[in-house]
Order: C-alpha cells, then structure tokens, then sequence
C-alpha cells in the first residue's frame, strides 16, 4: 500500500526518466482512475506538452506539465510586440495522483524505433493510464482501482480543497506536538489523519509508534513531551530511512518493525510476541512490552 515513501520513490523515479519528453499519446485505459474529469479532457490537456518537474506532497504526486511550444512562440512574439497568445493553452497544468492502495507508476523503456503502443508487450498488467512519449513511456498500473489521477492548475490550491496537513517530512515540531495535545482519539488514529499530518498510512504508523516506543492506543493528547518529541523524530527517521532502501522491508535495519509484522513475528528490540489488534478498524501490530 503506497505511503509516503513510496510516492517519494516514484516520483523520483519520473524526475529521472519522464521530465522533457513530448506527449505523444494519452490512452486512459480504465476511467474510473480518474477524478473529477473526463477521459477526452485528460487527452486533449496533455496531448503536446512536456512534464517538467514532479513534486510529491504527503502521499501525492503532482507532475507539471508545459507546453513548450507555446512558451516559445510566445518569446518570438513578445519580440515582434505581436499577439498575445492563447491564454487557456499557456497555462501551467498539473497531472495530479494518488496512488490509493495498489497504484503504481512505471516508466517504460522502448527499444529504439519501437513505440509503446495500445496492448504492446511493453504494457505493464493492470495499467490504467499510458502516457506514450516519442521513445518511452509512463504506464499507471492498479490492480484494485483506488487510486485517483486529475489535473489541476495549482498543486496549492489542490492541497488547500483536499484540506491535507503538512507533509510528514516538512511539518513543523511545535504543530506537532500542539497539534497531538489538542486531540481525543488514539495517537495511531491521528497520524494516519491525512488533515493533520500527510504521508503516513497503516505500516508506516506501525513503525513510527514501534520506534518511539508508544503504544498505538494511548491517547493522542496523554502523549507527553518527551515521547512527542521521539515521535518526531521517529517519523523522519523512518520515512528517511524507507526512501533509501526504496521500500524493501528487507533491507530496512535489523530494528525495525515492518520485516517482523506478521503473525508470531517478535519484537527485534526484545523478543517479544508481537500483538496484533485492531485501531479504528485498521491491523494493528505492536510490541506489549517495549511499547506498553
Ligand atoms: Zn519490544
């Protein structure tokens, strides 16, 4: 289920492979990805432009796209003190995605002279949305179609509607620890709230309350200082530390939770048998002793 770190690998994952490359094609193979727009709106958008920068906020991914052909008619235009050029098609527009519970996004790598066509051996299983460039291509794949991809002409203005908290990895200590003071349900509940803090879903929290030693019922405002400054502190750690081993629970460190949380699984710290419950309906695993 992608979370923060994953999002953050994909986009990276884009910046390196699908920045500045002519859109081709915009097949959308499955429209119920799409949020809020139609699949001829989608096409006829972003037919012609060019990604330029990809952004990630919480567990969203946000690629900007520009039409660079405009952008340069429109130099030689302001040289010639001519026209002014069509506004609407100037615009800068953003391709907007959630990767929901089985979302991904690949890029596809195409032997020269070959093009990833409609249904072609290099189409992934499962892709809902190809972006076809002149020698690549971008596939999204969703077994479970949870995943939502819009646009939207200002990733701000997204993010103020979608009423998201701070991104995990730039919210500030003092919001932070205000913030869980001021809340009545338990701290696993507030940090999988997306409207308080975005990024963290139900692994991630797991591992963060596991780090920080809290267990994931205690109530959010009984958290006391000392442990929301851990917890703090337990968030960058291990979303940091999930980036750099791209999402492989295997090669996280000896001490984390995510590679042992399974039934009969033991805490790494201690040995303990790890506790399954659930919190507000969501599997929950944690450590009765080191987190009690
Ligand atoms: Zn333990």
């Amino acid at each position: 289920m992608p979370e923060l770190p994953e999002a953050e690998i994909v986009r990276r994952n884009l910046e390196a492979n699908c920045l500045g490359k002519s859109i081709a094609e915009v097949v959308v193979k499955d429209d119920r990805i799409l949020d809020n727009i139609d699949a001829a709106f989608l096409t006829k958008s972003l037919k012609g432009r060019r990604f330029t920068s990809a952004i990630r906020y919480g567990k969203r991914i946000f690629l900007k796209s520009e039409d660079l052909q405009v952008e340069n008619k429109q130099v030689k235009d302001e040289r010639a003190e001519n026209q002014q050029i069509n506004n609407h098609q100037s615009k800068d527009l953003w391709l907007t995605t959630h990767l929901g519970m089985t979302g991904w996004i690949d890029c596809l790598n195409i032997p020269d002279g070959e093009r990833p066509i409609r249904d072609s051996p290099y189409e992934p299983r499962y892709t809902r949305l190809l972006i076809i460039f002149d020698h690549s291509g971008m596939a999204y794949t969703d077994p479970r179609l949870f995943g939502r991809l819009g646009l939207t002409e200002s990733p701000d203005e997204f993010i103020k509607q979608r009423r998201l908290g701070p991104d995990a990895l730039k919210m500030d200590f003092d919001e932070f620890s205000k913030g869980l003071r001021r809340k009545t349900a338990s701290i696993k509940t507030v940090l999988l709230d997306q409207g308080f803090i975005a990024g963290l879903g139900n692994l991630y929290t797991d591992e963060v309350l596991f780090q920080a030693g809290i267990n994931p019922q205690a109530k959010s405002y009984a958290v006391n200082d000392t442990r929301s400054s851990r917890l703090f502190q337990s968030i960058q750690e291990v979303l940091n530390t999930a980036i750099s081993s791209g999402s492989d629970f295997n090669l996280l460190p000896e001490s984390y939770l995510l590679p042992h949380r399974h039934r009969n699984g033991r805490c790494p710290k201690d040995g303990s048998i790890l506790e399954v419950i659930k919190v507000n309906g969501r599997t929950t695993y944690f450590c009765p002793e080191h987190q009690g």
